[in-house]
């Protein structure tokens, strides 16, 4: 049989995380505080997040050690994750190029969001925090930290952005499902919420006045803290589990990627993947291997954006972090892969954009939905919105390879399936889609 899967035993998963900051070429600037325009300090970010994540998110250390609880969690629910060679895709476009992708979909909630999800809840529960709040879009995040909070026994309450909460009913039926209380945001539990209300009953929410409920309700009530699923450093740090698994992966076959590309909207997937390997490259310990990051051309702060302090939300209530961004109050279309959405991106990727250590590229949702589309035809499995604007990107690589004859090892990060987007699919076959 040819290869198709490489599998890792127990025994080969990642005992530590790997922290990207002590090998970037700089220091990240630090956040500031939203009113004084100050470096923000670990005081204030005591109220909303537990001491032991705070310390992650400054940390300098190269590796920290993952409890062996979330190691076990990890390994219930699905790593460590296969790595699959797209052997009939190569066929299909007839190139070269060898084509493998890292299996993130095979988690419980679907996606790679579990890595950090876990990892936040255990140590909440350990810090005594009874409740998480959070905010999710179309619910891949409200899914899987409700996932962590039902392992490590937490209760959590997820704001729903409206329209998807009317909209898309499975992935809130599931953190229902693992006990969470999922409401419809805005919503009457906040100020904010009823403040907007009070506007306008009709109002359809937005991921920024999520963000805000979420706070709010933390900042509110000592047992509950507040929890989020890219951007910070530390959700960065628990994704790299899957880039260390890669390595071991390829050294088991003897082979290295050339280029390794992933989606990204905050960033947490894309750099998860990749930091690991880059790590080696900014250490010189290995070099040649390309890193490209995909973004939705209607929402393009990698590839569009200012490099400068912005707000983390809508509603300017976050530190002002630096990063890519088309603005705090860009509202970008409602495009399918609501995980792309974000205005900005993960600190340490930009500034690894900004000194062309990582390239950035833009799709727009009919290009993805079509590589999906292939992918799902070709490969069998249908990748979630997000994944298919990577997707697109691998395919012109491997057009690319085809033409020069190249043989080159493409990988990317397959971060989801998309079962619960099909209505997307839906709107791309009936034509309904705009770019
Ligand atoms: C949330 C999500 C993304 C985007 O978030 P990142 O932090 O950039 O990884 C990508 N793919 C899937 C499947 C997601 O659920």
């Amino acid at each position: 049989m040819e290869e198709i899967k490489v599998l890792l035993d127990m025994e080969d998963m990642p005992k530590k995380w790997y922290n990207i900051l002590p090998d970037l070429p700089e220091p990240l600037l630090p956040p500031l505080h939203p009113a004084t325009k100050q470096p923000v300090g670990p005081q204030d970010l005591a109220p909303i997040f537990p001491m032991e994540l705070i310390k992650q998110e400054v940390s300098q250390e190269r590796y920290i050690s993952i409890p062996e609880e979330v190691l076990e969690a990890y390994y219930r629910v699905g790593r460590p994750t296969p790595l699959y060679r797209a052997r009939r895709l190569e066929k299909y476009l007839n190139t070269p190029a060898k084509i493998y992708y890292k299996r993130e979909d095979v988690s419980f909630a679907g996606s790679h969001k579990p890595n950090t999800a876990i990892a936040q809840a255990y140590y909440n529960k350990k810090e005594g925090v009874e409740r998480l709040a959070t905010e999710t879009g179309a619910g891949q995040w409200g899914s899987a930290l409700s996932l962590g909070c039902a392992l490590f026994g937490l209760k959590c309450i997820v704001f729903m952005v409206r329209v998807s909460y009317n909209q898309k009913p499975y992935r809130r039926i599931l953190m229902e499902l693992y006990g969470s209380k999922v409401l419809a945001s805005p919503s009457k539990e906040t100020e904010v919420g009823r403040k907007i209300l009070a506007q306008n009953p009709e109002h359809s929410g937005s991921l920024g006045v999520a963000i805000s409920e979420a706070i709010e309700t933390a900042a509110k009530d000592e047992k509950t803290k507040y929890s989020l699923g890219s951007v910070l450093n530390h959700v960065l740090l628990h994704q790299t589990v899957v880039g260390q698994e890669v390595i071991a992966q390829f050294e088991k076959i003897d082979a290295t990627p050339d280029v390794m590309i992933g989606c990204v909207g905050g960033g947490s997937n894309f750099s998860g993947f990749m930091y690991p390997m880059l790590g080696k490259k900014l250490r010189k310990e290995s070099d040649g291997t390309r890193f490209v990051g995909v973004e939705p051309v209607s929402c393009p702060s990698l590839t569009k954006g200012e490099y400068e302090y912005d707000f983390g939300d809508t509603a300017g209530l976050t530190p002002l972090i630096k990063m890519y961004t088309v603005g705090h109050d860009f509202i970008p279309p409602p495009i399918h892969a609501g995980g792309l959405r974000y205005h900005g991106d993960a600190p340490s990727l930009c500034l690894l954009v900004n000194k062309r250590i990582v390239e950035a590229v833009a799709y727009n949702q009919v290009e993805a939905f079509e590589a999906g589309v292939i992918f799902t035809k070709i490969e069998g499995i249908c990748p979630a919105p997000e994944t298919s604007h990577a997707i697109k990107a691998v395919i012109d690589e491997a057009l690319k390879a085809k033409k020069t004859g190249e043989r080159k090892v493409i990988a990317f990060n397959f971060s989801g399936h998309g079962l619960l987007d099909l209505q997307g699919y839906s709107d791309y076959l009936e034509g309904k889609l705009k770019p």
